[in-house]
C-alpha cells in the first residue's frame, strides 16, 4: 500500500464528548482503519464535556476491542481567543436566549468554520485527510455553520489552500436525533447506546444532575429538548418494532 493509499483509510473526527460526536466517532472506527480525535477548548463556560470525552475514549476502548485497534493519538486544542472574542451563551454567563435575527444566543460565530481549518492544519502534519464532524441541519439550532452548504465551501477552501485532498464528512447531517440514536444502536447495539447515556455530555447549562432515560442534564435547554426528543421518539419506534 503506498502512502497515498494509505491517507484514504485514515480519518481525523472532531470529538467534544458530546453525544453527536461520539456517535461519529464510531461510525468513522467502523470505516476507517486509524482514526484520531481532536478536541477543543475555546473557553466554554462548562468543561463537563472535555472531561467526558476522556472518559469515553477510555471506555470505548475497554468495551469495544475491534474499535480499540483502531484509536490512535487523541489531541486537545486550545482555542481561547474565541472564547474571549465572543458573546455567546456558551462562553458568557448569560441566559440562553433568542437574538432578534432567529439565532439563539448559544450560536459561536465562527466556531466550525475554525475548527475545520484547525483539524486540517492537525491532520495535513498527521496525514489525517478525512475529517469527520456531527454537524446536523436536520434537529438543530440553525446555525448557519452546521449547513452541508457551508462546510461544502469550507472543504473546497481548505483543499484550494492546502493544495490536499482533504474531504470533510458530516454522517449526521440529514439524520434526525431519533435516527441519531437508531445509528448509535446500529453501530454497537445496546453496550454502545448505554455508553453515550451514561457518559456523554450535551446539556447547554453543564448540568450532570440527574440522570434520566436519556443521559444526564437539566432537561430544558434546548440541547436537552432535543436529545430526550430523539430518544423517545426512537425509543418507541423500537418498542413498535418489538411488539409487532
Ligand atoms: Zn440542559
Amino acid at each position: 500500500m503506498t502512502g497515498e493509499d494509505r491517507q484514504h483509510f485514515t480519518a481525523l473526527v472532531l470529538f467534544s464528548g458530546g453525544q453527536d460526536s461520539t456517535v461519529c466517532l464510531a461510525w468513522a472506527l467502523s470505516r476507517y482503519e486509524r482514526v484520531e480525535t481532536a478536541g477543543f477548548d475555546y473557553g466554554q463556560r462548562h468543561d463537563i464535556e472535555l472531561k467526558c470525552r476522556e472518559t469515553l475514549l477510555q471506555r470505548m476502548t475497554e468495551i469495544f476491542p475491534q474499535w480499540q485497534r483502531r484509536l490512535g493519538s487523541d489531541h486537545r486544542i486550545e482555542l481561547p481567543a474565541l472564547g474571549k472574542i465572543s458573546e455567546s451563551a456558551l462562553t458568557r454567563d448569560v441566559e440562553i436566549e433568542m437574538h432578534e435575527n432567529g439565532l439563539p444566543n448559544t450560536f459561536v460565530p465562527g466556531r466550525n468554520l475554525l475548527f475545520f481549518t484547525y483539524a486540517a492544519a492537525l491532520g495535513y502534519r498527521r496525514g489525517l485527510h478525512a475529517i469527520i464532524g456531527g454537524m446536523c441541519e436536520t434537529d438543530y439550532s440553525g446555525y448557519p455553520d452546521c449547513r452541508r452548504e457551508t462546510l461544502d465551501s469550507l472543504e473546497k477552501a481548505i483543499q484550494l489552500g492546502t493544495e490536499t485532498g482533504f474531504t470533510i464528512e458530516t454522517p449526521l447531517m440529514h439524520l434526525t436525533k431519533a435516527q441519531t440514536w437508531e445509528l448509535a444502536q446500529s453501530l454497537g447495539g445496546t453496550p454502545f447506546v448505554d455508553l453515550i447515556v451514561e457518559d456523554t455530555h450535551s446539556c447547554y447549562l453543564g448540568e450532570r444532575g440527574t440522570r434520566q432515560d436519556w443521559g444526564y442534564g437539566c432537561g430544558t435547554c434546548p440541547a436537552c429538548e432535543l436529545r430526550a426528543k430523539g430518544f423517545e421518539e426512537w425509543h418507541v419506534k423500537m418498542v413498535d418494532a418489538t411488539t409487532a
